[in-house]
């Protein structure tokens, strides 16, 4: 039979596998299955050459249970309801695995951002804010950056709620520029949360990782942070990295600040002096002590996965392992770092944006790190006695710890 590769469907099968094993009641498990609110937009977009654009496009509450919707809004040309859905779940799983009183939620919209120019992306993030503000809001839903969207169209976005609204909103969107009431170390709060959840995991399972390699899979935002702070926090040496052009590889390492210039300046990863090139079949599969895939979905299939040689994956991205292809990562004894666990550093740092904002008090980036650490840090430890306590992969593990707080969470309600 061939493999399901419907992130939606994906997302409710690890659901059920944890359901079943917390004995949750069915009413509960129904609930949890499906996303508690969808809107589905179309936004006619006027171009810069005087043609209107229609753009289809999709804002969905996953769970509010623990507290308001929370997640990030993707550009990209494939995106679909149901990838919009499953990752509504991940981040109603994440927020509530990083212990924080927020819900779940996603955004996305059908587009290529590569194709648009600056004033037609600034005039589709407004239309798509006039078309979901009425659902949107501190108290109701909060959107974030996710991929091929910046601190700039996010700025954009506030701008539009709060005409909209007549007040000043920051709150309302995170992964603002700072001079906006954007947090410090939102930036690199992805990858840093991967970092740290790596290093735990280094010392739990007893693996050194000094001097030893790492590949990247998706040299963006997420990508590029963990190779540097891959270098920085684990002394880790960067040995590959790719992005959606091709890959390259040298075994020498490879100079992480020269290739993020080298990105910046021709948009790609390929070409840089002194590096093989590789494709990103070829990456996963290289002998790594981590792998971090930091790109999309379903990149870890039943196809490949008996080939993978990394010691450790810290899924940054959301989704990119199958669940089969766990079973045999499990099986071969990797240490899988589950995505709603590994990347829960950004919407923890969009957490702390939105106290600040509430509060209108700005800290110092130390304190963002620190309190960073220590969710993170505690995180890890519950999902890891979780998983030895009751012989379960990490994966099922954070399910396990997840569900139960969410399913409690809508049991104390009186949904359930
Ligand atoms: P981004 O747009 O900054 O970077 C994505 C990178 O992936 C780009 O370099 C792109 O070229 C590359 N890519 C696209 N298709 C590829 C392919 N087929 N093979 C290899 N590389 C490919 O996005 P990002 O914000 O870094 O997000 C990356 C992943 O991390 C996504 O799964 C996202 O959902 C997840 N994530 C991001 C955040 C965040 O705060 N940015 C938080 C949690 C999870």
């Amino acid at each position: 039979m061939k493999e399901e590769l419907n992130p939606f469907s994906i997302a409710q099968k690890q659901l059920d596998d944890a359901a079943e094993k917390l004995g949750l009641d069915e009413a509960t498990h129904e609930l949890l299955r499906w996303p508690m609110q969808e809107l589905k937009v179309t936004i006619p977009v006027k171009m810069d050459d005087g043609s209107t654009k229609i753009f289809h496009a999709f804002r969905i509450q996953y769970n509010t249970a623990r507290g308001p919707a929370k997640g990030g809004i993707r550009w990209h040309p494939d995106e679909t309801v149901d990838t919009v859905r499953a990752l509504a779940a991940w981040m109603t799983w994440k927020t509530s695995v990083v212990d924080i009183p927020l819900g779940g939620g996603k955004g996305g919209i059908i587009c290529n951002p590569k194709e648009l120019s600056e004033t037609e992306k600034e005039r589709l993030a407004r239309a798509y804010i006039r078309a979901i503000a009425r659902s949107l809001g501190v108290t109701k839903d909060v959107p974030a950056p996710d991929v091929y969207t910046t601190p700039q169209i996010m700025a954009w976005m506030m701008d539009e709620y709060e005409t909209i609204m007549g007040e000043k909103q920051p709150g309302v969107i995170t992964g603002k520029p700072i001079p906006l009431g954007g947090s410090q170390g939102r930036d690199d709060a992805t990858a840093r949360g991967g970092i740290y959840v790596t290093q735990e995991a280094a010392t739990a399972y007893g693996v050194d990782l000094k001097g030893q390699t790492m590949a990247i899979q998706g040299f963006g935002n997420a990508g590029q942070h963990a190779a540097r702070l891959g270098e920085e926090i684990l002394g880790l040496k960067l040995v590959a990295a790719s992005d959606s052009k091709g890959g390259i590889y040298s075994a020498d390492g490879i100079d992480v600040e020269a290739l993020i210039e080298h990105k910046l300046k021709n948009g790609r990863v390929n070409d840089l002096p002194k590096a093989e090139e590789i494709s990103n079949e070829q990456l996963l599969e290289l002998e790594v002590a981590v792998l971090f895939p930091s790109a999309l979905e379903n990149v870890i299939t039943e196809e490949n996965a008996d080939r993978l040689r990394c010691k450790m994956l810290c899924e940054l991205a959301n989704g990119p392992t199958t669940p089969e292809a766990d079973d045999i990562l499990f099986e071969k004894g990797i240490i899988v770092l589950p995505d709603f666990l590994a990347n829960a550093g950004g919407v923890t740092v969009s957490y702390l944006e939105q106290v600040q904002n509430a509060y209108n008090l700005y800290w110092e980036i130390e304190e963002i790190h620190w309190r960073l650490k220590e969710k993170m840090s505690r995180a890890f430890k519950g999902v890891y006695e979780m998983s030895q306590n009751n012989k379960v992969n990490m994966r099922q593990a954070a399910y396990l710890v997840s569900v139960a707080r969410v399913a409690e969470a809508c049991k104390l309600r009186g949904w359930v």
